[in-house]
């Protein structure tokens, strides 16, 4: 016969950081900095995380989708067949945080790397999409923004037997296909102007981030009292920046990656684990 064990106290948590870190989120005023590590749950690829894996082809840049009409038009093959996938996508449990967070009104705002709308879809609002959205188009010549909904929808009516499977797409809404089929996709234009090209509303590899966006998110960063990076490793200037200026201005910086990440040396609590399972937890102790 044994005895039961006398009950132990267990630790407060398995995951290093993690109670700084909640510490640091529930004094509030925190500015959420997401990236793609924070979609990957969603079946969104993160194609520069931690695991490392590349990517078939590189991803379009601004250069190539300006200057190069038969990059654009592959560009909007393989976007075309991506799409239906990215319109599927629902927000993960990382999102859910995120927006019970801020419905705590523990955040003081919310800016991310990601064009996939997930921070909505999860009732987040006021999202500054640092890279824009794939959820609407802007013409090239007269600047109209429209809808993607109504573009796939006339891009079927133009495509009917276009329709190749693919069984990866990439987080800028990007597929893979062999050139030859895509040279058999049929582009439309803009209906507004009557013919000006479309451009996903996004920001391109190559291209910069508009002034006053990022004008805005250093604002809403300097009103902040933390910086709390989600699921980005900080690899483009684009985000890293955020990290560089709250260490100017002396506010603290959390992260939550799996995976190193270039701000590591900046940043005053780091937490290195999946964040489907932190930021859940995360928000239970924070009572959001
Ligand atoms: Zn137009």
């Amino acid at each position: 016969m044994s005895a039961a064990l006398p009950a132990v106290e267990p630790p407060r948590t398995a995951v290093p950081g993690l109670d700084e870190l909640a510490d640091l989120v529930a004094d509030g005023d925190v500015l959420v900095l997401s990236g793609a590590g924070l979609s990957t749950d969603s079946g969104i690829p993160d194609y520069r995380g931690a695991t490392g894996s590349l990517r078939r082809h590189t991803p379009m840049t601004w250069q190539t989708f300006r200057r190069d009409p038969r990059g654009r038009h592959r560009y909007w093959a393989r976007s075309y067949v991506g799409w239906p996938q990215m319109a599927a996508a629902r927000p993960n449990a990382g999102h859910s945080a995120v927006a019970r967070l801020q419905r705590a009104g523990l955040l003081g705002g919310v800016v991310t790397q990601n064009v996939d709308g997930l921070h909505q879809a999860a009732g987040a609002r006021d999202v500054v999409e640092l890279h824009g959205g794939l959820d609407r188009t802007v013409c090239l010549d007269c600047g109209d923004v429209a809808g993607r909904a109504e573009l796939h929808r006339r891009l079927r009516a133009a495509n009917p037997a276009f329709g190749p499977r693919v069984d990866e797409v990439n987080p800028d809404g990007d597929a893979e296909l062999p050139d030859e089929v895509l040279d058999g996709f049929v582009m439309v234009d803009c209906t507004a102007c009557g013919g000006g090209p479309l451009k996903p509303d996004v920001v391109f590899f190559g291209e910069t981030v508009p002034r006053d966006r990022v004008d805005g998110c250093f604002r809403l960063l300097e009103h902040s009292g933390s910086l709390l990076v989600l699921g980005s490793s900080l690899t483009v200037m684009s985000g890293y920046r955020f990290v560089l200026r709250a260490a100017e201005l002396g506010i603290p910086v959390g992260v939550v990656n799996l995976g190193p990440t270039r701000g590591d040396a900046k940043v005053d609590v780091k937490v290195d684990a999946p964040l489907g399972e932190v930021l859940p937890e995360l928000a239970r102790r924070c009572g959001a």
